[in-house]
């Protein structure tokens, strides 16, 4: 086979590989419309989302994203990784946020988004689909044509790491992009799910960042866990992990129900609009 010349993820330059390559390519958002009333949040997340992809901040996880992009799983031998930081899916418009831990080596690492490409991406994703959250139940590649509605999908550790466990220095060091992330979100933003004890323990530090008020001492994580902060309702869930769900400690029924009482807190229950859109039925 014919080798061609593609942009390589794991390193800058020109790398010479094999076609056909699958490459992990980002659905370029649409821009948007000069009448759409959030075209600068659009555009500012957006930004972000750049820049967040280019960042180096961690060396420790910035050699292992790439390492792993570099050797790949056997199965994925054919993949061009993304290898790099995973930025938040959903529109800028989103009443509902779901923050998890960080990305999957061979899931979001691989493909460039969010719970994409792996078994605890196949759980969040059906589930969002089976409440109406989502136009499709499974999420394969970046550019597979899933949209959420209403919810977007974001982490406080954005880079792959080694044994899914960042240290606390790593998850400090990424706090700013989260912070960044909900403060464009928060015009619109009225409930979180949050993932896991350690995207909670990671997760409220943010949101004090970012202004709103957390009760002292920190509420502690719970699944079903519910916590008003200033007009945002945060709930607890147990990961998605496969840990969770094939030892039935988190069952389809259970995720549903905390995504469901968190859509209605969002004002998404029974919302009437076009899926990867959120038509606010109280803000203008
Ligand atoms: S974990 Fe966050 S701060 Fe560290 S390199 Fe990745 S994106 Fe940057």
């Amino acid at each position: 086979m014919a080798p061609t010349l593609v942009r390589g993820t794991a390193h800058p330059g020109w790398v010479f590989r094999a076609v056909p390559v699958r490459t992990a390519r980002h659905r370029r958002p649409a821009a948007a419309p000069a009448t759409c009333p959030y075209r600068g949040r659009v555009d500012a997340l957006a930004d972000l989302d750049r820049r967040i992809s280019g960042c180096r901040a961690c060396p420790r996880l910035v050699d292992w994203r790439e390492e792993v992009a570099r050797t790949k799983r056997a199965a994925f031998a054919d993949w061009t990784y993304w290898g790099r930081p995973v930025p938040g899916f959903g529109p800028a418009d989103a009443r509902m946020l779901i923050v998890g831990l960080a990305p999957a080596a061979h899931g979001g690492n691989r493909t460039g988004r969010m719970f994409t490409g792996d078994r605890s991406g196949d759980v969040l994703y059906r589930a969002l689909y089976d409440i109406g959250l989502a136009s499709q139940p499974t999420a394969v590649t970046a550019d597979d044509g899933l949209e959420l509605r209403g919810v977007r999908i974001t982490s406080p550790v954005r880079c792959a790491p080694p044994a899914n466990k960042p240290t606390p220095g790593e998850r400090d060091t990424c706090r700013p992009w989260l912070v960044q992330e909900l403060n464009l979100l928060r015009p619109t933003l009225r409930s979180v799910v949050v993932l896991g004890a350690f995207g909670w323990q990671a997760a409220l530090p943010a949101f004090t960042a970012a202004g709103w008020t957390v009760p002292r001492p920190r509420p502690a994580f719970g699944h079903g866990t519910r916590v008003p902060l200033d007009g945002l309702e945060l709930f607890g869930c147990f990961h998605v992990s496969q840990r969770n769900t094939f030892t039935g400690k988190l069952t389809p029924e259970m995720l549903r129900d905390v995504l469901r009482r968190a859509a209605e807190a969002a004002g998404l229950h029974g919302l009437t609009g076009e899926i990867g859109t959120t038509r606010p039925p109280h803000d203008g």
